[in-house]
């Protein structure tokens, strides 16, 4: 991305902070200590439980979902005396794939922040597991059985063991740190039976108008060989929902611009649609929910381990979901730092003028840019512009504006780019992109007679 600096003089007078795209050494330490031998262990430890159905064991000290729930609250909590670990528990009533009611336990580590502790970036997976069992239905075509499911070794090393072992490992490393805003680290359950974990929890944040800022939920990144052979261990794919500036797809353009800066030779492919076809997944409850959230997932998955026997560790790739774990460690802890992103509101109507906008042509032929600046952080550095063309998947160019609220661009044509804004501390640290986008058009009712 080209970066330009045009208010020379504002630039100069603060040479002696971090400019923007530099590595910030805290970041920089917690990417370097995540340990796939850390995430083998855990791996191995989710496998030892037998399954990890919901329906599955919950006074067995070693063997189904309760005695698993029991050891990674332990394990949170041994992390560091900051992490508030709690259980998040649903009465889920039979429903769907759920054959009878059972309660189910979102396990839950609140890393709290130190400057804006309601802003929270939350990292997910999702510790229950499950091995299909299928039986000839009374129509001839085969159907779930339910309690033979229950029954079966689930061991879901890959889907989602590998998941939760990087939730774990990062809140591990991470609670070793401060942070700006509260991270919340976040084992759910019951993704298996229709993602009821999640659906609860996201339901309840929007009730308590929870501030998140965006959700990384990691679903199936333990493996680096498809069923079919091929292999690859230097990309994970990120998919998020339509529209091409939803806050989800800034939220992937983030986590690819921050952990490709952390980890370049590892690249965070991004699928601009909400998840994989014909299958589901954590962050979607948070979408519809209204919050920004993203799947990250291998683009090599091997459908013949899932949700069967076979998901072992023997099958499982511990070095590449460490991999996927730093892209994941490197833009939470900068997303984690940074300020808050600018706020894009109208300005009150001007007299005699129907519509203000935030964005704007000015003399007719500019951009005019405007947002707000509530409470701004005390170590905020200023503002950057970013555009691109309307048919570019990321942003293309970089301008820094100053601590302004408002940024002119001459002679550019509105409708021919996207444009947003994003805040930057003096340390560097970069918030999410605001875009300034255009409402879709509604259709009023037209009158006839
Ligand atoms: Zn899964």
């Amino acid at each position: 991305m080209l970066r330009i600096f045009l208010p020379v003089a504002a630039a100069c007078s603060l040479l002696a902070d971090a400019p923007p795209s530099s590595l910030n050494p805290q970041v920089e330490a917690i990417v370097s200590q995540v340990s796939a031998d850390r995430i083998a262990e855990i791996q191995k430890k989710l496998e030892s439980f037998g399954t990890r159905n919901i329906y599955s064991a919950t006074d067995n000290p070693a063997h189904g979902i309760g005695a698993a729930r029991e050891w990674i609250a332990a394990q949170f909590r041994s992390y560091s005396p900051k992490l508030q670990v709690s259980f998040d528990k649903h009465r889920l009533a039979k429903q769907g794939r759920a054959f009878r009611n059972v309660e189910i336990w979102n396990i839950v580590a609140v890393l709290p922040g130190t400057g804006e502790p309601e802003r929270q970036v939350i990292m997910s997976g999702h510790y229950d597991s499950i091995h299909l069992v299928y039986r000839a239905g009374a129509d001839g075509q085969r159907e779930l059985d339910p309690e033979a499911t229950v029954a079966a070794p689930a061991p879901g090393v890959t889907d989602d063991g590998s998941g939760t072992a990087a939730v774990m490992e990062l809140a591990r490393v991470m609670s070793q740190y401060q942070f700006r805003k509260s991270i919340v680290f976040i084992a759910f359950a019951a993704e298996e039976y229709g993602l009821f974990g999640s659906g609860l929890y996201a339901e309840a944040a929007a009730a308590r108008h929870d501030l998140i800022e965006g959700v990384f939920n990691n679903d199936i990144i333990g493996s680096d060989v498809t069923g079919n052979g091929e292999t690859s261990n230097r990309h994970v794919n990120v998919y998020s929902e339509e529209p091409n500036d939803s806050s989800s797809r800034q939220l992937a353009r983030y986590m690819k611009q921050i952990a490709e800066r952390y980890q370049p030779g590892f690249e965070v492919n991004l699928v601009f649609r909400h998840d994989r076809f014909g299958r589901g997944g954590d962050h979607s409850p948070f979408n519809a929910a209204g919050y920004a959230a993203i799947r990250i997932t291998t683009p090599m998955e091997n459908f013949s381990n899932q949700h069967t026997a076979t998901d072992t560790f023997a099958n499982t790739a511990p070095a590449y979901t460490a991999l996927v774990a730093k892209a994941n460690a490197a833009a939470i802890a900068a997303l984690a730092l940074a300020p808050k992103a600018p706020e894009l509101e109208l300005p009150p109507p001007t007299q005699g003028r129907a519509f203000a906008s935030p964005l704007g042509r000015g003399s007719g032929y500019d951009a005019v840019m405007t947002w707000t600046n509530k409470n701004p952080e005390p170590d905020l550095w200023g503002y950057a512009v970013v555009l691109r063309k309307t048919t570019s998947p990321f942003w293309e160019r970089e301008i820094f504006a100053g601590n302004v609220t408002q940024f002119t661009l001459s002679n550019v044509n509105i409708d021919e780019v996207v444009l947003g804004v994003k805040a930057i501390d003096k340390n560097g640290n970069e918030s999410l992109v605001s875009v300034f986008v255009n409402p879709p058009y509604q259709q009023h009712k037209i009158e006839t007679y």
